[in-house]
């Protein structure tokens, strides 16, 4: 009888790990979905460490591949005032928008709210002895940098980047790209006028 109670016991028991595996598996394989400027669906991208070095400056592998932080004040875009959309520098991902970009007197890009919530995957960082919520392009892996809760309304959120892990893509290129990528849609507009 008392072998009987154990054996129920271990089946309940292994019954519920089952079903915690199960709901990480699906955490896990959570699809996410990733629109590039043009707004077609794109990919994941993977790439060796090989291939990532023949891709990037040395600053941007450094920072993307290995979680290197720019100096503040040194980078290309902290001051970038243009309107347009911050991509990501290892896959070209739209990240941040330039309408949600603020002065946070830092000397890092800061945006308060992400291009699309998708493209942005956030992580527990211990390192340094601080805890902090890393930021990553969803679609490649590479480090942006961090997220703090000090930000301004309307989300009360500061994505702290590095410019060596963006590309930025001034409005009217990005309605030049859009457009050079849809011709089926340019050519019907076209024939209306031409
Ligand atoms: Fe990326």
């Amino acid at each position: 009888m008392r072998l009987l109670l154990i054996f129920l016991f271990m089946g309940l028991l292994s019954g519920c790990n089952q079903a915690q595996d199960s709901a990480r598996g699906q955490n896990q394989t959570a699809k996410r979905v990733f629109i590039n400027l043009a707004g077609d669906t794109v990919r994941p991208v993977i790439r060796t460490e090989e291939e990532w070095k023949q891709v990037l400056s040395p600053e941007s592998y450094q920072v993307l591949r290995h979680s290197a932080t720019e100096c503040a004040f040194t980078g290309a875009l902290y001051e970038n005032h243009e309107k347009g959309v911050y991509l990501c520098g290892g896959c070209s991902l739209p990240l941040f928008s330039s309408g949600t970009k603020f002065e946070s007197g830092t000397g890092w890009p800061s945006f308060f709210q992400p291009y699309r919530k998708d493209h942005i995957e956030e992580l527990r960082d211990v390192s340094y002895g601080m805890v902090r919520i890393e930021v990553l392009c969803a679609r490649c892996g590479g480090h942006l940098g961090h997220v703090f809760e000090d930000g301004p309304a309307p989300t009360g959120l500061r994505y702290c980047i590095n410019s060596a892990s963006l590309e930025f893509v001034p409005e009217e290129k990005e309605k030049r790209k859009n457009c050079f990528q849809r011709p089926k849609e340019v050519s019907m507009l076209a024939s209306l006028f031409l």
